[in-house]
């Protein structure tokens, strides 16, 4: 059973096998986490994702991480919200199970994700929360990862990924 912990931070800094960008379509950059992981990588990992054509939304693509102390970034494109009607719920979850996809094929054992679509692209933070975990949670088994972290930029996110962290179904005791 894989372990899944939320933490406050940066997720450039983690030490972890990859991490996930919150990328747009383009994969050439933008602001938020996406700006911080480019600033951190350096331009090797723009060169990088220039060769790579773009991204569709609720997929993934896998860079190294260069200067990174993550060995892999996986940037991943998370639906624009648009009200909820448009399908978003899917393209988000579908980011993250794209994720352990490429983590299974990477061998990848630990992994952090950043909350994908909360920033520019205005998903509701609690929703994005839920279908962060279930996706997560129904996947990462298979995947072969043994740590998850949610990296949460501020308190906000962090308490409301504790709150949904905690209702782990547990066995009863004997
Ligand atoms: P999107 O375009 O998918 O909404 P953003 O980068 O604007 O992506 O925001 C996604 C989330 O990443 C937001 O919750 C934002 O606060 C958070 N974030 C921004 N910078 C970092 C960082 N360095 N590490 C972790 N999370 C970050």
């Amino acid at each position: 059973m894989a372990q899944l912990i939320a933490i406050q931070g940066d997720i450039t800094t983690l030490r972890v096998d990859a991490i996930v960008n919150a990328a747009n379509t383009s994969l050439l950059g933008g602001g938020g986490v996406d700006g911080a992981i480019h600033r951190a990588a350096r331009p090797d990992l723009l060169a990088e994702c220039r060769k790579l054509g773009g991204c569709a939304t609720g997929d993934a693509k896998p860079t190294p991480g260069f200067h990174l102390p993550a060995k892999w970034v996986f940037h991943a494109v998370g639906p624009v919200w648009q009200g909820g009607e448009h399908g978003e719920d899917e393209l988000l979850a579908s980011c993250y199970r794209r994720c352990l996809e490429l983590a299974k094929q990477h061998q990848v054992k630990s992994i952090a994700f950043p909350a994908i679509s909360t920033g520019v692209y205005h998903f509701p933070p609690k929703r994005a929360a839920r279908i962060a975990i279930d996706t997560v949670r129904k996947h990462v088994d298979a995947s072969g990862v043994e740590v998850v972290r949610f990296a949460c930029f501020n308190a906000e996110t962090l308490a409301i990924y504790d709150d949904f962290l905690v209702e782990i179904p547990r066995p009863p005791i004997a």
